[in-house]
């Protein structure tokens, strides 16, 4: 399981979905990518192996120059294409790795709402819980970080907005996640291996800490919403 993420100058899907492949190595069941295509949410997902979501990829293109992507190892929800990463709330796109332990009690709250669900998976209520945020009044930062503070368990998370194609926001509690330094672009990335064609420069983030990345640079946060500076490591041994 994997993620990667580009906030980028030229389509991304391709770049990513190359990424992911960097991560085969860690497992998955199933595997997808999400852009912001003239300025709406656009994903493919496929079941199996990526050379499947390539060939989604060859019949209908993306062209978005920010996207996020995944390589699934399922844990709550078959694995197959509705399930698969990247899901969608309104405007919020996301993927995860790892576990969200509170998911079916926060799922409740958000259904007695009205929201709606459209897969079995866990990660679905992040989506709806930064979503509900952003109904609230929330800029996307503030609702991300709201929506960080309501999960329990192991995550790694990227999250999108349509409305902002030059905003990514990652999350990790857990599962490792490094931002990845480019020259007018930024990454997001499981780990430095995944994101070694764009860059060697990375900084990991540590448990709790969350990142708002822009194409021209990047700030992270701790879990109480505190600017920290992380250092900037040079990845070696990469091709
Ligand atoms: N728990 C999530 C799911 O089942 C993420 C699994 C993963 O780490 O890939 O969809």
């Amino acid at each position: 399981c994997g993620i990667v993420a580009i906030v980028g100058s030229t389509p991304v899907a391709p770049l990513i979905v190359d990424a992911l492949k960097r991560l085969e190595y860690r497992g998955y069941d199933s595997a997808g990518v999400a852009t912001i295509e003239s300025g709406h949410l656009a994903r493919r997902r496929a079941e199996g192996k990526l050379i499947n979501l390539e060939k989604r990829l060859r019949d209908e293109p993306l062209d978005g120059l920010i996207g996020i992507g995944h390589t699934r190892w399922a844990t709550h929800g078959v694995p197959n294409e509705t399930n698969a990463h990247p899901h969608f709330a309104k405007d919020v796109a996301i993927v995860h790795n790892g576990i969200i332990e509170n998911f079916a009690d926060l799922r409740d709250e958000l259904v007695a709402e009205g929201y709606t669900f459209t897969s079995q998976t866990d990660t679905e209520v992040v989506a709806h819980l930064v979503s509900r945020e952003l109904e609230r009044g929330e800029t996307p930062e503030k609702a991300a970080f709201n929506a960080l503070k309501r999960l329990e368990g192991a995550f790694a998370l990227a999250i999108m907005f349509r409305g902002d194609e030059d905003l990514i926001i990652g999350a990790r509690s857990g599962p490792p996640l490094a931002v990845g330094h480019g020259h007018g672009e930024m990454y997001l990335g499981s780990d430095a291996i995944a994101l070694s064609p764009f860059t060697n420069a990375i900084t990991y983030l540590e448990d709790g800490d969350w990142a708002v990345v822009r194409r021209a640079g990047m700030q992270i946060f701790d879990m109480n919403g505190d600017p920290v500076e992380r250092r900037r490591q040079k990845s070696i041994g990469t091709s």
